[in-house]
């Protein structure tokens, strides 16, 4: 896309989606041309289970995990369905008391719909796992939580980083808790593979998803301990451990391992140079703009995210004066029906809903350069002026 001026766009939503990585490029390419289903016993068929094998094999020592741990999907939200319901289902039929859901109130709507359906259709109990104000869950009240509902937890969901704020969950301390008790911890890292080092072997369940790293959109992975079986949402062959059917797309995870893979071998340069950007943007906008406050951890957060409130302003206003100003970002919150929502990240965290709505997520990836960042601090200061004059809706 190019600007009024004739300039290429700035991109400043990588958390929503980033780039396809050259390396991820390559070798999609590489698989797209050959023919070969990879659960037919002929040559061209054992050929692509080689590429899926070699690909499982890689993305799970990137996580310190074992190959047979991996369980493709089509990308983090199935990941998140499959965990949620499925170990829900899988522990409520093993003991019918097991009804509680423990979910953190800042989650991904991956994770919080399904566990909102649980809650509608399924009779679960859900606990809202409340946040701090910069959107850190409270151990203290998940500890005091599972020691009076030991018996009734099904699983508990938090994720390990934040997609709106940034902020990265004391996923460890979760976990411990999790497996002293014995109840299936699920983290939904599909923000944080590619950007924090991750762990998987630390939790029981973990999705991740390779456009938020440099893969193509609709492959990614749930990571799933051994001995937890979920029940399958989908029914058919059976490819991935009897989990999840349907034939596996050998190009795709491919591509998804060489993105994990580039991720890795990049990882501390490219994670100091893109938190320096961000931290040049954060820098630079409360230096030239006033009335904005960052949101989040600023101890403990992912390097690509600022997510920036303006006193005044109407999110919806600032993200399409950007986009017009040729600098594209996200509103960090929904719309429903027309109407501009506050998001239920920031309402987590205290935020007054009319303040809630008057925010923006600048996210930076392993494209973001210096250019872009001097691009939206250039455009800023007019669409707040010029936000601040439409003001805001009650
Ligand atoms: N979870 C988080 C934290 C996300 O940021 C996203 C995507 O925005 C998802 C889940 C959904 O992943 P996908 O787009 O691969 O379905």
């Amino acid at each position: 896309m190019v600007d009024a001026t004739g300039r290429e766009a700035v991109y400043l939503d990588h958390a929503a989606t980033t780039p396809l990585r050259p390396e991820a490029r390559a070798a999609l390419l590489a698989e797209l041309d050959l023919v070969g289903n990879p659960s037919s016993q002929h040559s061209a068929g054992r050929r692509a289970r080689r590429v899926v094998e070699e690909s499982r094999e890689s993305i799970a020592i990137a996580l310190g995990v074992r190959a047979g741990d991996v369980v493709f999907t089509s990308g983090g939200t199935e990941a998140d369905n499959l965990a949620v319901l499925g170990l829900y289902r899988a522990r409520r039929s093993e003991d019918p008391r097991r009804t509680r859901v423990i979910a953190s109130a800042v989650e991904h709507h991956a994770v919080l719909d399904p566990v909102d359906w649980l809650g509608e259709h399924e009779g679960a109990e859900i606990s809202w796992l409340p946040v701090d104000d910069v959107g850190r869950v409270d151990l203290a009240w998940l500890k005091a939580e599972l020691d009076e509902h030991a018996d009734e937890v099904a699983l508990v969901t938090v994720m390990w980083a934040n997609n709106e704020i940034g902020t990265v969950q004391p996923v460890a301390e979760v976990a411990t808790l999790c497996a002293d008790r014995g109840i299936p911890f699920h983290s939904d890292a599909v923000q944080a593979v590619g950007s924090l080092e991750v762990d998987a072997s630390v939790v029981d369940s973990l999705a991740l998803s390779g456009h938020k790293f440099g893969a193509p959109v609709g492959v990614g992975a749930l990571v799933l301990r051994r001995g937890l079986s979920p029940v399958p949402l989908v029914h058919g062959g059976g490819q991935e451990r009897e989990i999840r059917s349907g034939t596996v797309d050998a190009a795709g995870i491919a591509s998804l391992a060489a993105a994990l893979t580039a991720s890795m071998a990049d990882f501390d340069v490219r994670t100091a140079r893109i938190a320096r950007l961000r931290d040049d943007l954060v820098a630079h906008v409360l230096a030239t703009v006033d009335g904005v406050s960052r949101n989040g951890d600023p101890s403990c957060s992912l390097p690509g995210i600022a997510h920036l409130s303006f006193e005044g302003c109407e999110g919806d206003s600032l993200l399409l004066l950007l986009d017009a100003a040729g600098v594209e970002c996200s509103r960090g919150s929904a719309c429903s029906a027309g109407v501009p929502q506050p998001s239920h990240v920031m309402l987590a965290l205290g935020v007054e809903p009319v303040a809630a709505r008057g925010s923006l997520r600048l996210s930076l990836g392993w494209s973001s350069t210096d250019d872009d960042v001097a691009r939206l601090v250039e455009a800023l200061p007019a669409v707040v002026a010029r936000a601040r004059r439409a003001g805001v809706g009650r």
